[in-house]
């Protein structure tokens, strides 16, 4: 009966130091200890129930159950505490962390144009201002407007100064320049005057390197009318120059060949870095060439549906990319289409 009793009131005296040890403490850590001292394995709530392998039935059920009760009390009262302290320190956090709403907020990641499409698109205003309308030509074309309407034969030699993506399928390939919205332009306008700006991507099969990738975007310019002269051309692509790159810059004209033109040529402007004198980026010749031009050829003109006796007209391509690089001094093409933000959140 004593070991009975004795029990009891041990446990009692148990329950009673862990109630006011537990009420009195602070902090997760301490809460912690507290569990294993008076819940864990070895604490002595448990090692009661050992003790009592040795009691007999009868008393072993009574004091097995009030052990337990003491236990579940245990328990119950470390589940209020835990809440409490979780409670008291959310508290404290909010009242020191109070929203500072005049704090400036946290700017949004904004996207931007491609280098590319803002070039395009000042050229576009610049052409828009001076009378051009934009006509769009399809990537995909057919042999025959890529070339042989643009006066290059299938066994002309000319054909070797494009490198040519062909597909499966025989006679369509992926335009190599924007040539053949001329045909395309010129069929649907004709015999009306025309003076459009024909942009897009062409493509290339060649080894890419730091001045050629396999895929760029041209602005070709198409002027047919009737008495349209070289002095139009000239005059129409200087005053361009000038809107893009500044009253001051000069330029010229110097004889090429082009198979669709005839004459043709390759304009080029006043070195704006070195203004001229030579430098690295001119490469020490003080001009730099932006253009290919020329008269449209009169077959080009008989293909497109106009009467070269009547009508004549100028063409020109330019390159956006190559704009954009002697404007920002991009030292490699290759930039423009490797899609690292590095490169163009510069811009
Ligand atoms: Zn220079």
């Amino acid at each position: 009966m004593s070991e009975k009793k004795d029990l009891i009131e041990e446990l009692k005296a148990l329950q009673s130091k862990a109630k006011s040890e537990l009420e009195a403490l602070v902090g997760e850590k301490a809460l912690t200890s507290w569990k294993s001292e008076y819940l864990g394995k070895t604490s002595p709530v448990m090692q009661i129930f050992k003790r009592l392998a040795d009691a007999e039935n009868e008393e072993r059920a009574r004091i097995g159950q009030f052990a337990n009760e003491v236990k579940s009390a245990l328990e119950s009262m470390y589940e209020q505490k835990v809440n409490a302290t979780h409670q008291a320190a959310l508290s404290e956090e909010l009242a020191h962390e109070k929203l500072d709403v005049t704090i400036p907020g946290r700017r949004p990641l904004r996207g931007r144009l491609h280098i590319t499409t803002t070039t395009l698109r000042e050229m576009y205003r610049i052409f828009a201002e001076m009378g051009f309308q934009i006509y769009r030509s399809p990537e995909v074309e057919s042999d025959e407007n890529n070339f042989e309407l643009l006066n290059i034969p299938t066994h002309h030699p000319a054909r070797d100064l494009w490198d040519t993506f062909f597909t499966k399928k025989e006679g369509v390939i992926l335009r190599t320049h924007t040539s053949p919205g001329q045909v395309r332009a010129m069929r649907e306008f004709a015999p009306e005057p025309i003076r459009v700006v024909l942009p897009g991507m062409c493509y290339r099969y060649e080894q890419t390197d730091a001045s050629h990738e396999f895929q760029f975007n041209q602005v070709e310019l198409l002027v047919v009318g009737k008495k349209i002269n070289f002095a139009n051309l000239k005059g129409t692509l200087e005053e361009f120059v000038q809107r893009m790159y500044g009253k001051d810059v000069s330029t010229r004209i110097r004889p090429s060949y082009f198979p669709f033109v005839e004459p043709g040529g390759e304009m080029d402007v006043e070195c704006f870095v070195c203004g001229g004198k030579g430098c690295s980026v001119c490469k020490q010749r003080g001009w730099l060439e932006i253009l290919g031009c020329g008269m449209v050829h009169p077959v080009v003109l008989k293909n497109g549906g106009y009467d070269p006796q009547v009508y004549s007209g100028f063409a020109a391509g330019l390159g956006p990319e190559r704009i954009a690089m002697l404007r920002y001094r991009i030292d490699d093409i290759r930039n423009f289409w490797a899609n690292d933000v590095r490169f163009l959140q510069q811009f």
